[in-house]
């Protein structure tokens, strides 16, 4: 059953379950699982996502109701679960281990169940911790990294330095996870889009994560991204930029992660499996900036696609 069947059923019962308002896109067919509420840090200065939601740990005794009242939905067939909100691994081990043991035992067929987690939680946590996390039945880790520039992540205030998401995601790869990092194309604006790119480049590298996932800034009202954009402080890339930069990421990267471009505020779709498809996915990209070097057409059309698929 899709997601918005199931909440649309929820709704129309009268049913209580708690439904998260964020996932990522590749975890639109998974059932939702909210076992904490927003975001325990809450600092980035280009994310709105849970300004307005206090960060709450949910009772165990909660989280197992919201997955028996799945269960009687959907028979407890599902193959997917992605638990939220934005950084669950900060409870206690015992309590995520015990969610997912109950969890595992109302949907026996389940192949995959993921999170979203801050490097700074995983490198806090003990390997062993994250072994047992593993074992219980979590699989695939959503990380954002963002940039690998030490400068940026201080700007942007993401609460952890390159070192930090090097260690955590290292040892959330060691512990047995799947590891899913997010890029931010445009956050170094457009004076520092190379170094945006060469340092997050050779952070993932030292990673060499299962997949890398990009997606574009989009300033959002509210958040201090926004503000420097509007003050002036902050030059919002072109497409030309974004392309180059994307460019130099690519040339950049010397392990085998997945390259996705799963996202809407993307200017063009580049994917592929590294090293193998590094040429045709360049490729891609060298075509796209050669037309929009002659055409400006395409570039208008390129930059009111990408606005209205943000719509
Ligand atoms: S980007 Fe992630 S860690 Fe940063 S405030 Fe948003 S949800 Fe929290």
């Amino acid at each position: 059953m899709s997601n918005f069947r199931f909440a649309r059923r929820l709704a129309m019962d009268e049913e209580s379950y708690d439904f998260p308002p964020f996932r990522p896109p590749s975890e639109a067919n998974s059932l939702l699982l909210r076992v904490t509420r927003g975001c325990p840090w809450n600092r980035c200065a280009f994310c709105p996502m849970y300004k307005h939601i206090k960060f709450e740990k949910r009772p165990v005794q909660a989280v197992k109701q919201d997955i028996d009242t799945a269960k009687a939905f959907t028979g407890g067939n599902a193959e997917t679960v992605f638990i939220a909100d934005s950084d669950s691994l900060v409870i206690k081990t015992e309590e995520t281990c015990e969610i997912l043991g109950y969890l595992h035992g109302a949907f026996p067929s389940l192949t995959k169940v993921t999170s979203y987690a801050r490097a700074l939680t995983l490198r806090r946590k003990s390997i062993e911790s994250l072994r047992k996390i593993r074992s219980a039945g979590l699989t695939r880790l959503h990380i954002g990294l963002e940039t690998g520039s030490s400068q940026l992540l201080r700007r942007i205030k993401k609460g952890a330095g390159p070192n930090t998401m090097i260690r955590g995601c290292i040892k959330a790869g060691e512990a047995g996870f799947e590891v899913s990092l997010y890029v931010l194309l445009g956050i170094g604006g457009e004076s520092g889009w190379q170094e945006h790119a060469l340092e997050t480049a050779k952070v993932l590298n030292k990673i060499d994560p299962d997949f890398i996932r990009v997606r574009t800034l989009t300033p959002q009202p509210g958040t201090p991204v926004f503000q420097w954009w509007n003050e002036g402080s902050f030059q919002m890339p072109g497409p030309e930029t974004m392309l180059k930069e994307q460019k130099a990421l690519i040339e950049g990267l010397t392990g085998t992660s997945r390259y996705l471009s799963d996202h809407v505020s993307n200017y063009a779709p580049i994917n592929g499996d590294l090293p193998a498809d590094k040429a045709k996915m360049l490729s891609v990209i060298d075509t796209t900036l050669e037309k929009l070097s002659k055409d400006e057409a395409f570039k208008a059309d390129l930059e009111g696609m990408r606005y209205l698929r943000n719509l």
